[in-house]
């Protein structure tokens, strides 16, 4: 079998991400002001710094004014509450990203539902899941969003097609469920305590990868000719070739690629896909704010 089509997340990220730049411009030619979105950081995880980081620049390139607040770790829950409130009251902040994960001894669930629904832009909200699983309209967590786009874009029409997502998380699994759903594929949720991954997987047309395990899922238990789409992100211990240390995906991608039908690569593939939604949704919110019309075919 020919190797599979490679799913170039990264290409098409950068082609929303132009849409959306102008977008963005006819939006301050409307309003006489940018989209905006404020992204609080707790703390000095590093991870955090550099997502933080490239959600500013891509704030940025796009023509969305970009607010940064960055907290001291040892910010209270009561501190970071009257931040959330403020920025919820501003009427240049669109969107609210508070980024996760917080540091200990402050509730991330008391934090995510102190922002107002309507600005929330990573629809981690109950408010906008609640949205998600009864079918009306709302923001869709980031990163489930990307990998539908990517499905639709490689498969046009889901219906009938049988979907596994592995992982149940609120922000990744449980959305990609919804959306799956919604678009009339057959889903099943695998999860820690599912019997026999291997042969689940293999009954799948679709494949979501949503674990953070290095190259857990083997070739042999993708299906011939399914689409595969790996979430994770995982970072190998240095070598000496990489000292930094390689990143990989949940699914062991050299394997399944030689069985697939098409498969994201990682690094390039979903991840690009989250900030660019993140734009889309800060966009969104921005035309909701001023009483406009969402532009089409975002
Ligand atoms: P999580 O830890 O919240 O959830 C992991 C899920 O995997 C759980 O539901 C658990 O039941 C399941 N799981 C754990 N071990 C398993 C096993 N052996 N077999 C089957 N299922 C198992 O993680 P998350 O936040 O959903 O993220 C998952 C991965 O996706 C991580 O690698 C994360 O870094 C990555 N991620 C990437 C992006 C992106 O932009 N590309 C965004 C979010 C998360």
């Amino acid at each position: 079998m020919a190797e599979a089509a490679r799913i170039d997340g990264k290409g098409f990220a950068d082609a929303l991400r132009a849409r959306i730049a102008g977008h963005a411009g006819e939006f301050v030619q409307a309003t006489g002001r940018k989209p905006g979105l404020a992204v609080v950081l707790v703390g000095e995880d590093p991870a955090s710094q550099v997502y933080v980081g490239a959600k500013a620049r891509a704030c940025h390139e796009a023509g969305i004014a970009s607010f940064e607040h960055r907290l001291p770790a040892e910010t209270s829950e009561a501190e970071l509450l009257v931040l959330v409130e403020r920025l919820n009251r501003d009427p240049e902040v669109d969107g609210i990203l508070v980024q996760m994960p917080l540091p200990n001894g402050l509730d991330e669930q008391a934090v995510i539902a102190a922002i107002d629904p309507g600005k929330d832009v990573d629809g981690f909200h109950v408010i906008n899941a609640g949205r998600l699983s009864v079918g009306q309209e709302g923001f869709v967590p980031c990163t489930p969003l990307g990998c539908m786009m990517l499905l639709k874009d490689r498969l046009g029409d889901l219906s009938g097609l049988d979907a596994v997502v592995i992982g149940r998380s609120n922000i990744v699994g449980k959305p990609m469920a919804q959306l799956l759903t919604d678009a009339n594929a057959t889903v099943t949720i695998a999860h820690s305590r599912t019997k026999n991954l291997p042969d689940v997987v293999r009954r799948a047309d679709i494949v979501v990868a949503a674990v953070g395990r290095p190259e857990m899922v083997r070739g042999d238990w993708i299906k011939p000719g399914a689409t595969v789409i790996d979430v994770g992100i995982n970072r190998l211990p240095p070598t000496d070739d990489k000292p930094k240390g390689r990143l990989v995906g949940d699914v062991a991608f050299t394997e399944a690629a030689a069985v697939a039908g098409a498969i994201t690569p990682v690094p390039g593939g979903v991840g690009p896909m989250t900030i660019a939604v993140l734009l889309r949704n800060t966009l969104v919110a921005a035309h909701a704010h001023a009483g406009l019309e969402a532009p089409e075919g975002l």
